[in-house]
């Protein structure tokens, strides 16, 4: 693709099949403009909606404590951190939030990146090497999938959440180290990894589990610990079950960055060799102010998380009553299967005349054939919100033919 000489016209000539591919697939992106912070209510490309696709959903993002101990942090700290962590933009603030975030979790200790995508990348990249084999959900975030391929590594994916076809990879490549991969609630389907098996098929073929909870810390557990804390009332699944535990910020915290969690062997060689820690600028310490200010939350509102899981309860039965078959998950994260590019975008647009803002998921996010409507709940969305958005599904089922939105879907 790339031109052999820099005269603009060959440059352009160079980019255009891709785009025009695309273009031709209706996979087009465009990215919309919102004014004022990310509330149910919000202000985009100049019309006032309710949006059903934020990943803000413990509605942190705009709590007054967590801004004003960002503005705490600037005043303290300033804004920029200056340095890498290893030089010196390593700041108390950022120990004080590794500290916690391991006491929450259940671990000897954390370490922070700047995002989740950096965090994966370096991670994966840093515990293999080319005689290892990362072995990946087939439905895996893109950031994972691409710590696999950036890495010296060969990865291989297993069928989605299946535990048999897991311990089929782990049979056929028992002469390589493994490094088993997954999310830990799946962000577009918005289902669980069976962790429990998982771990144990870990232990006996000798692999690592690396777990990637983007969307369920906060949310999950009667402590918000996540999918960790999703499996027993009153037990997490500890640093011997899930070695290596990454969690988010920019979802449930309402902040930006992300964090790995484990036993502190494994810390400190990610601190010594994990490349997207050590050569990037250290988060802004307010982050980490802010952040802390969030795990505060989270630790001591458990209304918030008993909230959204009303909310999702009441979302999936009425979805129910209207015949709108939802893939199973007790996540914030609800998937309408729709198929195809161009239904999921008309429902999309359908659900935007009256007001909801409710993003349609295609290719390459989803796999072909599996565009979706992604509808994602925040335990500060008021009932009168969840309402009307039920009552435009009502008209949505009236207006598509059931014939496409009957259809049931087999994971694959
Ligand atoms: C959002 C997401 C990430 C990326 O995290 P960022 O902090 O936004 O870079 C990683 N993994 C999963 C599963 C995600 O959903």
């Amino acid at each position: 693709m790339i031109p052999t000489d820099s005269d603009r016209a060959r440059w352009r000539a160079a980019l255009q099949p891709a785009m025009e591919s695309r273009r031709q697939q209706g996979l087009m992106r465009q990215r919309l403009e919102r004014r004022g912070p990310c509330t149910p209510s919000m202000s985009v490309n100049g019309h006032t909606r309710i949006s059903f696709c934020s990943n803000d959903y413990l509605g942190l993002s705009n709590h007054p404590d967590v801004v004003s101990a960002f503005f705490d942090g600037a005043r303290e700290y300033g804004v920029g951190s200056g340095a890498s962590h290893m030089v010196t933009g390593h700041c108390r603030v950022h120990d004080q939030l590794e500290e916690e975030l391991a006491a929450f979790t259940g671990r000897e200790r954390t370490l922070l990146f700047s995002t989740g995508y950096m965090a994966n990348l370096g991670v994966i990249n840093a515990l293999t090497n080319a005689q290892s084999v990362v072995l990946q959900d087939a439905l895996n975030h893109a950031s994972l999938l691409d710590g696999g391929w950036l890495s010296r590594a060969r990865s291989r994916r297993f069928t989605h959440a299946s535990l048999p076809a897991l311990e089929q990879a782990l049979r056929d490549e028992k002469e390589s180290p493994c490094l088993i991969v997954t999310d830990g609630v799946f962000s577009m389907d918005g289902d669980v990894a069976p962790l429990p098996g998982m771990i144990e098929l870990a232990r006996r073929y000798g692999a690592g589990l690396m777990v990637d909870d983007a969307h369920g810390m906060g949310c999950l557990g009667v402590g918000g610990q996540g999918v960790i804390a999703s499996f027993s009332e009153d037990t997490l699944l500890d640093q011997c079950d899930v070695p290596v535990l990454i969690g988010t910020f920019g979802k449930a915290f309402g902040t930006a960055g992300a964090f790995v969690a484990g036993d502190s062997a494994l810390i400190a060689y990610l601190e010594q060799f994990a490349r997207t820690y050590t050569f990037t600028t250290a988060m802004p310490p307010a982050l980490a102010q802010a952040t802390r200010a969030s795990l505060t939350l989270i630790t001591n509102e458990p209304w918030r998380r008993q909230r959204l899981q009303a909310l999702i309860s009441r979302f999936r039965s009425g979805m129910q009553r209207l015949g709108l078959p939802l893939l199973p998950s007790h996540t914030p994260v609800q998937a309408l299967m729709l198929g195809d590019v161009d239904q999921a975008v008309a429902a999309s647009e359908f659900l935007l005349t009256r007001g909801l803002h409710v993003t349609a998921i295609r290719p390459p996010t989803v796999p072909v054939g599996r565009s979706r409507l992604r509808i994602t709940l925040s335990a500060v969305h008021t009932d009168e919100q969840l309402q009307q958005l039920l009552d435009a599904m009502a008209e949505l089922a009236h207006t598509f033919s059931r014939s496409l939105l009957g259809q049931t879907y087999v994971n694959n």
